[in-house]
């Protein structure tokens, strides 16, 4: 099992779209094991996205990010990481396929909808940052004891 790390960005939440991009991770199978609203401040979105410091659109990121809170969640599951990947899609709304969650809801780069972590060991050190160790839970669903 692998758990990767998951933010609804803020255009999800001022859209009203928290509800069906969690949908779709649940129809899919996986399993939320995390899950919490968050204020983003500068020292997190600076060390999250510190690989594109040194890109033209860095500011506009600094500032959407902490525009609304965002949702942050963790979620298990075989195959996680790469499964979270493709139902997220490409980077940029407007490559990403239809029936992907970026290619169904968003048009632009900026607002993407989603951040999915790109590797188990990127998954570990991104939920080490928004989660710290704390509120995930280990759970078994009944289903899985039955079936
Ligand atoms: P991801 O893993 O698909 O999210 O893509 P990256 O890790 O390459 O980029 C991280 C985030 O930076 C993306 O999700 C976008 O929100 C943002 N980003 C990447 N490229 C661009 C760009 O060319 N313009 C703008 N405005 N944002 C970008």
């Amino acid at each position: 099992m692998q758990t990767t790390l998951i933010l609804l960005k803020p255009d999800t939440v001022e859209r009203g779209l928290i509800g069906q991009v969690i949908s779709r991770l649940e129809n899919k199978g996986l399993t939320l094991v995390g899950l919490k609203m968050m204020q983003l401040d500068d020292a997190i979105i600076n060390e999250h996205y510190d690989f594109l410091a040194d890109k033209p659109f860095f500011p506009s990121i600094q500032s959407y990010m902490k525009r609304t809170p965002v949702v942050a969640m963790a979620v298990r599951g075989k195959n996680a990481v790469t499964t979270v990947r493709s139902l997220t899609g490409a980077t940029n709304p407007s490559e990403a396929l239809p029936g992907s969650i970026r290619g169904d809801f968003g048009l632009t780069i900026d607002g993407n909808i989603i951040h999915a972590s790109d590797s188990e060991e990127t998954a570990k050190t991104e939920l080490n940052r928004f989660f710290g160790g704390k509120d995930i839970f280990d759970y078994t669903k009944m289903i899985e004891e039955i079936l």
